[in-house]
């Protein structure tokens, strides 16, 4: 049922290779205005914005919860954006139904499994983040926690995990999509900005996934990130986010010859 809504004729999840922007957290209306506007110029299909948002600290900015999804389903209703945004409670999951197009499923509720059954009941695709220490295998069993209840529109998204380098917030194991492509039929996504903590490797990362066949990459931007509340060091302001864009349709063509397009 999911395989053929508008959403996915859309997002072409499957067929290009998808780039999903926006700020870690939903922040303020004019922000959110801000960044809608940017990507609706860009041609962005799918925008990221974090309402519910997993902090280390329960001190620090802990995202707009409900009102932050109501600002995204307006910036949604003003551009025609799909809007992923994360749950963490599977009390939120119905609630947050009408406001969001992708579920997103965090790292620390990789294996949450109340969660990961909650969205498995709905009809809208879900984007499982790889749990910071989770192995292949626990990651794919996670996503038979979601299957089984009846959802099989399922992305995968690696975004580093925990080793002894301190260099990078966290180690992005790019292998990730060979052996996601190799072991089920979802798309792997990638996110530079979680998987690198540093926004001079986003580039470098969301190169290397676009050439490893990688379904698309999930990239934080922020009209001023060193005013963030979360998440600035790696996000790209809007200069650099277009400079990314330019440099990876070169290399899509490059890649897949001339239209840059994967499917002719
Ligand atoms: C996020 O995408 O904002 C996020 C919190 O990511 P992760 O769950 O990968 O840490
Ligand atoms: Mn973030």
């Amino acid at each position: 049922m999911v395989g053929d809504t508008k959403l996915n004729r859309k997002t072409r999840l499957l067929g290009e290779f998808e780039i999903i922007a926006g700020p870690c957290a939903v922040e303020s209306v004019e922000q959110m205005e801000l960044i809608g506007a940017f990507l609706n110029k860009l041609g962005i299909q799918t925008i990221r914005g974090g309402a519910f948002k997993p902090r280390t600290s329960p001190n620090s900015f802990q995202g707009l919860g409900m009102e932050g999804l109501r600002i995204l389903k307006d910036i949604r209703d003003c551009y025609g954006f799909n809007v992923i945004s994360e749950i963490m409670d599977p009390r939120d999951v119905e609630r947050a139904y009408e406001y969001i197009d992708i579920y997103q499923i965090g790292s620390r509720n990789m294996q949450n499994y109340s969660l990961l059954m909650e969205v498995g009941r709905t009809d809208k695709p879900i984007l499982l983040k790889r749990g910071m220490s989770a192995t292949f295998e626990e990651w794919i069993r996670a996503t038979e926690y979601i299957a089984r209840g009846g959802n099989e529109h399922i992305i995968l998204c690696e975004r580093g995990i925990r080793t002894f380098e301190s260099y990078t917030r966290n180690t992005l194991d790019l292998m990730s999509i060979p052996i996601i492509k190799k072991e089920t039929k979802y798309p792997i996504f990638i996110d530079p900005s979680h998987g690198t903590g540093r926004r001079e490797l986003i580039l470098p990362a969301t190169r290397a996934a676009l050439t490893l066949g990688a379904d698309g990459v999930m990239i934080e931007i922020h009209p001023q990130p060193d005013k963030a509340l979360s998440d600035g060091k790696q996000s790209l302001n809007f200069r650099e986010f277009e400079l990314l864009l330019n440099d990876i349709k070169k290399l899509k063509q490059v890649i897949w010859g001339d239209g840059g397009s994967h499917h002719q």
